[in-house]
């Protein structure tokens, strides 16, 4: 036993003897740890500054960032503004430009209407029955086709609803005996189409008539008039598509007459896209022209003058034509052109005055 205690105390000693070879072979060891800890924790503190550093480069970017967002946001503004006034003044110069020739005429085939829509800018529910004489207007198309030479874009055939003219396919033959090149276009709201008889299509057929009604909300069977259209070969494009309704729009006047007349003229969209015919005459909209019926339903006075149209009798060129129509007429100081505006879901006249005052 005692032997082996001694034995136990001699092995103790061997254990201490390794212990501490072990501590002074890992002492270098111990040395490099700390060494790296320190480094670490100076690399971490010095990172730290670095993240600092960085973070307030950062925000400084961020804030650079927001703020040329804005400055592009504020030229975005800028650009649209520009845009919209050169766009402005393009169209003012276009308007007060002659035109190489006719884009468009519109011509009433009657002067009344099935509808009676609020503040029509034809004037057509205050219109009384009304068609062109025949004679006349064949006369007329002879001296402007050769006035013109036979170049005008298009003629819009319209109204009032000129379905309700019975002849429409005589106006159609003429207008395309003397402008074999033009388009002709039928305006209508489509009331009447179905009920036409065989030779209205076989003239519109045979005259290249393209049919372009406006979707009323009213009845009116579509599908059977698209039909009818495809079975004789016709064009239909409507102005507006199958799901959107017409809105009525307010035409408004000042009967006091004080308005700037070239402001008028120039903000216009009538001019150059509604150039009117009526009785040997053009004009440049479709309100001097039937202004007489909102005179005689509302008993006013807004003159007409010979220097508001002119007369295709008097006028010894097309060139006299296009700088007559580059031009302001007298009447524009009546149309309250800032106040004209979409009033939303279409509506009925009362044939009340207000419906074209402000
Ligand atoms: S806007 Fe057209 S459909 Fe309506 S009343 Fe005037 S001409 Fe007739
Ligand atoms: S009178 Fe002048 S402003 Fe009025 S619709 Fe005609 S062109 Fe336009």
């Amino acid at each position: 036993m005692q032997s082996n205690h001694i034995n136990n105390m001699g092995g103790g000693q061997d254990k201490l003897k390794n212990a501490e070879s072990a501590q002074i072979k890992n002492k270098p060891l111990l040395k490099t740890f700390f060494k790296d800890k320190k480094r670490w924790i100076l690399s971490l503190v010095k990172n730290s500054k670095q993240h600092q550093k960085l973070k307030t480069k950062l925000q400084e970017v961020e804030s650079l960032y927001q703020d040329s967002k804005e400055k592009i946001r504020q030229l975005e503004i800028q650009n649209k503004d520009f845009k919209n006034r050169f766009h402005a003044l393009e169209s003012k110069i276009h308007k007060l430009t002659p035109q190489a020739y006719l884009n468009a005429i519109e011509i009433h085939l009657a002067e009344h209407c099935n509808l009676n829509c609020f503040s029509c800018n034809h004037f057509s529910q205050l219109a009384p029955k009304g068609f062109p004489d025949i004679l006349q207007f064949k006369q007329d198309m002879e001296r402007l086709s050769n006035l013109t030479y036979g170049l005008i874009g298009e003629f819009k055939f319209t109204g009032g609803e000129p379905l309700l003219n019975p002849n429409c396919k005589d106006f159609f033959k003429i207008t395309r005996k003397f402008f074999p090149h033009s388009k002709l276009t039928l305006i209508t709201n489509g009331i009447l189409l179905e009920s036409q008889p065989k030779d209205f299509w076989e003239s519109c057929k045979e005259n290249k008539i393209e049919i372009r009604p406006t979707k009323y909300p009213i009845k009116v069977n579509w599908e059977a008039i698209e039909q009818k259209c495809q079975d004789f070969g016709i064009s239909l494009r409507f102005f507006n598509n199958a799901s959107v309704e017409k809105t009525s729009y307010k035409t408004i006047l000042r009967p006091q007459g004080n308005l700037n007349i070239l402001d008028s003229f120039t903000k216009c969209h009538q001019v150059g896209n509604c150039t009117h015919f009526k009785n040997g005459k053009i004009y440049p909209c479709n309100i001097a022209p039937n202004i007489q019926y909102f005179n005689a339903a509302f008993n006013q006075n807004l003159p007409i003058t010979p220097i508001d149209f002119i007369n295709i009798y008097k006028a010894k060129d097309y060139h006299e034509i296009l700088q007559f129509l580059a031009k302001p007429i007298p009447f524009c100081r009546f149309c309250n052109l800032a106040k004209w505006r979409s009033i939303g879901e279409w509506k009925t006249s009362k044939k009340e005055i207000g419906e074209y005052l402000e």
